[in-house]
């Protein structure tokens, strides 16, 4: 297959009329020249594939249902909880194609999904343990993007009493192994399947005891991403400073988790000292700004995470919004507000983080750029639209100006997932979202 790109953004910045040829899963060649009459003409800027580092599919069923009013991140989790519990391997499946598909028409070629949804009421485990990671797996390649399945250990309820753990409460039944070597021997049988990896997750530092913590991250150096949610409320860094001395950050790093392989998801409250343990162990740190606002967790430290050598992922996370335009921006604009300076990050640097380094983090190396070897992911901005006319083709007209509903097509490793708009594998993706969502949720 053959296209020609009025503009992309190669590994060297912005070229007019590029021609690119495919060959298989990867890209064949990449270069500049004009269209030949059989090449397929991709009109207005492209731009590598996007990744969505962060994301619990199922969230997506709290859309529009949870963003008013008070409350905070932990009686939203209370409306999450609910929406777990009415999930089964088959409903999740349609929920989970549903919600990838919906990332595929906005440029998202590959998701981590932080998946921790793993047995049946009350924790019975299904015939197959693995069903559920197994349905949100084939999801992605129903929805044709990629996946990277951080399978996710979650043993406890929070810190408990002289630096014990909490027992689970009900919801979170479902998604405990018991113990750590339950989850160990669950995940050493799970194959994801083609176009899919399987790494790790621990939950948070509050949801897996820190002795825990070192046999996933020893589970994960043999070869798999490991990914954690970390100081995204003050209230978890208060607490395991009370627990254990020392910041969620210093647990991990006490723990072995932190390595090139390793990703902190939001990293919205972190110290100084924290900082640079993530850029010495040229770590990733994850930042979800449109749930970060919604939630009112709070800004995090992007610049002086990348000053430290840390590099920086995006993700939708609840999905809230999935567009990774937004969240690119959201990173500077966010910071500009409470630095009162602008530029801190470049909009090559947030392209970057959603491309490039999204992949990276997720286990893909050589991904996310427009060049020989590179899986072939294409996503072309229009440049005609109400947003977008107008505008200089440049990677700051992408993350500064373009949203998800400005991206008309989409290739991924190779294969057209979305031609002028419309998905070529799930046709109406409203309406697959309206009945996923509409059977597991009644209000
Ligand atoms: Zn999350």
């Amino acid at each position: 297959m053959t296209y020609w790109c009025e503009h992309a953004v190669l590994p060297g910045g912005v070229v007019a009329g590029v021609l690119v040829e495919v060959d298989g899963e990867r890209f064949g060649s990449v270069t500049a020249a004009a269209p030949p009459p059989d090449a397929t003409v991709l009109r207005g800027l492209t731009v590598p594939g996007l990744a969505n580092a962060h994301s619990h599919a199922f969230h997506r069923a709290l859309r529009g249902r949870t963003h008013e009013g008070g409350g905070d991140f932990w009686s939203w989790r209370e409306a999450m909880y609910a929406v777990a519990e009415a999930l089964d391997p088959d409903t999740y499946l349609a929920l989970a194609r549903a919600t990838f598909a919906e990332m595929a028409l906005a440029g998202i070629t590959c998701v981590g999904e932080f998946h921790y949804l793993h047995h049946g009421r009350g924790g019975t485990p299904y015939a197959d343990p693995n069903a559920m990671g197994h349905a949100v797996a084939q999801a992605a390649r129903e929805a044709g993007i990629r996946i990277t399945v951080l399978d996710t250990c979650y043993l406890a309820g929070g810190f408990g009493p002289s630096g014990g753990q909490c027992d689970l409460t009900q919801p979170q039944l479902r998604f405990s192994d018991g113990d750590v070597g339950g989850w160990l021997g669950r995940v050493s049988r799970f194959d994801p399947g083609a176009g899919a990896k399987l790494g790790a997750a621990v939950h948070s530092v509050r949801a897996v005891p820190a002795r825990d913590i070192e046999m996933v991250a020893e589970w994960a150096a043999r070869g798999a991403v490991l990914h954690a949610h970390v100081s995204e409320q003050a209230a978890e860094n208060a607490a395991c400073l009370a627990a254990h001395g020392r910041t969620p950050t210093a647990l991990l790093y006490q723990s072995g988790a932190l390595a090139s392989n390793f990703t902190a998801v939001h990293g919205t409250h972190l110290t100084a000292a924290d900082i640079d343990l993530y850029g010495l162990n040229r770590a990733t740190v994850c930042f979800c700004p449109t749930t970060e606002r919604d939630l009112a967790d709070g800004i995090g430290p992007a610049s002086a995470l990348r000053a430290a050598g840390a590099s920086l992922s995006l993700g939708s996370d609840s999905h809230a919004v999935i567009d990774l335009f937004e969240e690119a921006r959201g990173v500077e604009l966010d910071e500009r507000l409470i630095t009162g300076r602008r530029g801190g990050h470049s909009a090559a640097d947030l392209l970057a983080a959603a491309t490039e380094a999204g992949h990276a983090c997720l286990g893909w190396r050589g991904v996310g750029r427009i060049e020989a070897g590179a899986y072939a992911d294409l996503v072309t901005i229009s440049l005609d639209t109400p947003r977008t006319a107008g505008c200089p083709p440049t990677a700051a007209t992408a993350v500064f100006a373009a949203t998800a509903a400005d991206v008309r097509h989409v290739v991924a490793s190779g294969r057209v997932v979305v031609a002028d708009g419309v998905h070529q594998l799930v046709p109406d993706v409203p309406a697959a979202l309206s009945a996923a969502i509409g059977a597991v949720i009644h209000q």
